[in-house]
């Protein structure tokens, strides 16, 4: 078995922790005969499982008791539709649009009401975060939305906008337990779990109990409704039972390493070796706004299209995989996640080094 070290921007790289305990308990799990997959999840066994990667994320998080916490399905992009079906009282929500991610949201919920751009980075192909600490809010909006960490362009909000009391709504999915946050500043906050927590088919909402209601737009489907999954504890039909029980030991090992404090602290470790090699770097360059650097999401570039698809190559070859820029971007993006070991980024740092050297006579290309 040779496992390489895997950049993906997601699905992406789970603790090798996490994923050998889970094939020590694939045939028989602790006793029952059977693999998590193939168990009811009205059984008791199934019942421990999801109530403990509850309370285990609610530890993490700090979350408080007016806050329900959802195990849902249908990706980061239902919630798109699910925010406002569940939140748009008003019909009127406003957006700011820091990448795909956001102005994906922004344009599903132009479907149910008004949404209204209230900033955007587009401009500057989003490479950094718009000043958000006195944005222009009409009164009557029902929420704020916002993309926290941006993907695709490597940014993450350092500061939350200022919402001016309007309900704050944050799609996490990919800083999602990457650092400790105020849950109390948020009414929504939303992630896929792919990207940084288990497997792709969960999707995680932590919601302020008051906004769960019957109250929701005509015609939303019930699947769709907060409170359908609030009231069954996210056992109204068969929730996606293998990847929470995945979760839930991410959310333990996570917890056994001392939690969001440390994981954050790793994290800035791990990113200041990528960026360090970047700021003093003649052939690569980072492509984002210093002050908006995100921690999980690297975005950079040669400036040559031709030495990106070599270097893209060459490290493939090396056992760095999936380093290759989102395609609306281009140039490269290492995703480090909280499960990308430390050494795997001194290591793409070395051979990054190597590289340089090894292609100096191309380095005029940057012009
Ligand atoms: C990946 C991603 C999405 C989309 O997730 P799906 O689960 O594929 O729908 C949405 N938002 C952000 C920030 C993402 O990184």
């Amino acid at each position: 078995m040779s496992r390489v070290y895997n950049f993906s921007a997601g699905p992406a790289v789970l603790p090798e922790e996490v994923l050998r305990e889970a094939a020590e308990e694939m045939m028989d799990y602790k006793g029952s005969g059977m693999s998590v997959m193939e168990m009811s999840h009205r059984s008791k066994v199934y019942d421990t499982i999801i109530k403990e990667a509850e309370q285990d994320i609610r530890d993490l998080m700090h979350i408080p008791d007016h806050y329900k916490v959802l195990f849902l399905q249908g990706g980061a992009s239902q919630q798109f539709a699910m925010i406002p079906m569940n939140l748009m009282k008003n019909k009127k929500a406003g957006y700011i649009i820091t990448g795909q991610w956001a102005k994906k949201a922004y344009q599903e919920a132009q479907i149910y009401g008004e949404a209204v751009k209230l900033a955007s980075s587009e401009d500057q192909t989003f490479s950094y975060i718009p000043d958000c600490s006195d944005l222009d809010l009409p009164d009557d909006l029902d929420y704020v939305y916002i993309c926290e960490n941006n993907t695709i362009y490597g940014t993450k909000y350092k500061e939350l906008p200022n919402t001016k009391g309007h309900l704050l709504v944050a799609d996490v999915s990919s800083c999602f337990l990457s650092e400790p946050v105020d849950v109390s500043k948020y009414g929504v906050i939303f992630g896929g779990v792919q990207k940084n927590v288990g497997p792709a088919g969960v999707v995680i909402a932590i919601i302020r109990e008051d906004l769960i209601s019957d109250d929701v737009l005509p015609g939303t489907p019930t699947m769709l409704k907060y409170k359908t999954h609030a009231d069954a504890d996210s056992l109204y039909n068969t929730p996606p039972c293998y990847g929470i029980y995945i979760c839930g030991k991410v959310f333990k090992w996570l917890k056994n390493m001392g939690g969001l404090e440390e994981i954050k602290k790793r994290n800035e470790e791990k990113a200041k070796i990528l960026y360090d090699f970047l700021d003093q770097s003649k052939m690569f360059q980072g492509t984002v706004a210093p002050k908006d650097r995100s921690l999980m999401n690297v975005p950079f570039v040669t400036g040559d299209k031709d030495l990106d698809a070599k270097f893209v190559a060459e490290a493939s070859k090396a056992g760095f995989v999936n380093l290759k820029g989102h395609r609306s971007v281009g140039g490269m993006r290492a995703s480090i996640y909280n499960a990308m070991p430390k050494e795997g980024v001194e290591k793409l740092v070395a051979f990054m080094k190597e590289f340089e050297e090894a292609n100096e006579p191309f380095g005029d290309l940057n012009g």
